[in-house]
């Protein structure tokens, strides 16, 4: 397939480095960051879709999304379908989407779980918003990325599952995190925690797989002092568009608001930028009730 991929940082970049190496024809564009070996290099976002059969987006955010978009869109071929796997507010997706309809193109929204790692490693997890065909269509390139794609529904469909999961995530964190520190308070062992949560009704892929206390559980980000994994200014990214989405649709979402207001003050008032986002036990181990 001719492929055009706008966005060639830390997820984008390896991404398309796989559709070349799986024998795609992959035309790329980036502000700043360099295109990978094999990728040929645009002087533009619309001359790396012109021509293209999918163009693939990997970008920051929704507004710089609808700016690609609205000089993407008109380069591109009639029956082509605009792919964006980044992690956008829904209205964006939405939006970006009925304006590739008008102009007869498919479009998908398409944002991931597994991260770098995955985006290197070609396993990430895809969940997908569009029309059945366009979903047809880039069902191969999510082969080459990624070893599962979720078709979830129309426009939008794909975000809203990625931030109601990323929601659930950061709750989830935050809670087997403040429930280590309370452990630790009450003289309870880390490893007799981890033993007894893991296997009762408290356990989750947080405490289970991504355990955010170092020496117990399996390996994580806190065996390697809470390296990003998962940075926890990208979980306030997603806990906000969370919150946006919440606040469009009127719904109630107390503990998704509390996570967010948490993860901003890590982020933005304490040490929080840069580690991962299980570095909240660290901050809870530091404090009392009053802070
Ligand atoms: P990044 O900042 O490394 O890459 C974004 C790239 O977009 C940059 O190279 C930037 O130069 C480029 N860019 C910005 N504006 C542009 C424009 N107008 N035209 C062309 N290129 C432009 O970010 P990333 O970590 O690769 O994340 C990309 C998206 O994937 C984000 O939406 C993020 O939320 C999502 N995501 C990231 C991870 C992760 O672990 N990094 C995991 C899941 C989802």
């Amino acid at each position: 397939m001719k492929i055009g991929f706008i966005g060639l940082g830390n997820m984008g970049g390896p991404m398309a480095a796989n559709l070349v190496a799986a024998g795609h024809d992959v035309t790329g564009f980036d502000l700043s960051a360099p295109c990978p070996d094999g990728v040929a290099k645009a002087d533009s976002a619309a001359a790396a879709a012109t021509g293209a059969d999918v163009v693939i987006t990997m970008l920051p955010n929704g507004a710089i999304l609808r700016a690609v978009a609205d000089e993407v869109i008109p380069a591109m071929t009639k029956g082509a379908v605009l792919c964006d796997c980044s992690t956008v507010d829904v209205d964006s997706a939405r939006a970006v989407a009925d304006q590739a309809d008008a102009a007869g193109l498919g479009a998908l929204d398409a944002p991931v779980s597994g991260g770098v790692g995955g985006a290197t490693a070609g396993t990430l997890t895809f969940m997908v918003g569009g029309g059945a065909d366009a979903f047809a269509t880039v069902q191969p390139l999510f082969n080459i990325m990624g070893q599962k794609a979720v078709h979830c529904g129309a426009a939008g469909a794909g975000q809203s599952a990625k931030i109601c999961n990323n929601m659930i995530l950061g709750v989830t964190m935050i809670a087997t995190c403040e429930a280590f520190a309370l452990a630790d308070k009450l003289g309870l062992a880390r490893d007799k925690m981890f033993d007894v949560v893991s296997t009762s009704s408290g356990y989750s892929w947080t405490m289970n797989a991504y355990c955010p206390a170092p020496g117990v559980g399996p390996t994580s980000p806190a065996d390697n002092g809470y390296q990003p994994g998962f940075a926890a200014e990208l979980m306030l990214k997603d806990l906000r568009l969370s919150q946006q989405a919440a606040e469009s649709v009127d719904a109630d979402t107390p503990m998704g608001q509390a996570a967010a207001a948490l993860y901003a003050a890590f982020v933005e008032a304490e040490d929080g930028k840069g580690r991962d986002f299980s570095a909240m036990l660290p901050r809870f181990e530091k404090r009392g009730r009053g802070g």
